[in-house]
């Protein structure tokens, strides 16, 4: 028991942007090592021969890494949970961008964004169930904006000129589904919480599926083609939930 205390260290650096906590943990290692868990939790692991300072100086270096992860990590959480849920919450990510939510009395029910904070408008503050439907209007609203204009964009572009619907939803197992029957394509509004080179990488993956069915050679070659960075946009939405179900 006396050598997991003497082993396990709670630390604390001060950053510009308030204290980070981390558990240093004296191991036989060569370097020294940090590591981020999904609870948010910071551990860094060092030779017992290494001196404090020396690692409270990595951690202090390593400060935008920490604070870059810290958002990441936030960011993936975010994207799992109902994104109409978000508006009790204190703050609700929109095209790969954080903002601050505050909820605010008016005689009329509207959604104001500004560059750092978005301002939901409503009678009655009080009303969680009423800040939700005002959130995901707004967010369907924005996202069939946004939907649109990648569409146009990408059919013109690959030149499929059968006319499409699209729809948006809230789906846990895929980001977008293509009916080649009924020319429709539905995305998935969580795609919004991403910077918008995810949701465009979906939209031209969906309209794909009008040329090719499944996922064969042929499909991921036209991808590239149209597409040369589309692995990197794939990373954003990786580890998520498949972009679709074929
Ligand atoms: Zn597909």
């Amino acid at each position: 028991m006396k050598k997991i205390l003497y082993n396990q260290q709670n630390c604390c650096i001060d950053t510009p942007y308030g204290e980070i906590a981390f558990l240093l943990l004296r191991k036989n290692v060569k370097n020294i090592n940090m590591r981020i868990r999904s609870d948010l939790t910071i551990t860094i692991s060092a030779n017992r021969k290494i001196n404090e300072k020396t690692i409270y100086d990595f951690a202090i270096k390593n400060l935008n890494w920490i604070l870059h992860t810290i958002e990441k990590i936030k960011l993936k959480q975010k994207a799992k949970q109902k994104i109409t849920s978000l508006a009790d919450q204190t703050e609700l990510y929109l095209l790969g961008k954080k903002y601050d939510v505050h909820i605010i009395n008016s005689k009329t029910d509207k959604v104001f964004i500004s560059n750092k904070s978005i301002q939901i408008m409503q009678k009655d503050i009080l009303d969680t169930q009423k800040t939700q439907q005002i959130t995901a209007a707004f967010l369907k609203k924005t996202g069939e904006k946004i939907f649109n204009k990648l569409c146009r964009k990408w059919m013109k572009l690959t030149e499929f000129n059968t006319p499409l619907t699209f729809q948006i939803r809230n789906m846990t197992s895929r980001w977008g589904s293509c009916n080649p029957t009924k020319k429709k394509i539905t995305f998935n509004l969580k795609l919004l919480v991403f910077p918008i080179q995810a949701a465009e990488y979906v939209v031209l993956h969906e309209i794909l599926h009008f040329f090719h069915k499944g996922h064969d050679k042929n499909f991921y070659k036209a991808l590239a083609k149209f597409m040369p960075d589309y692995k990197e946009r794939e990373k954003i939405l990786k580890n998520q939930v498949s972009v679709c179900a074929e």
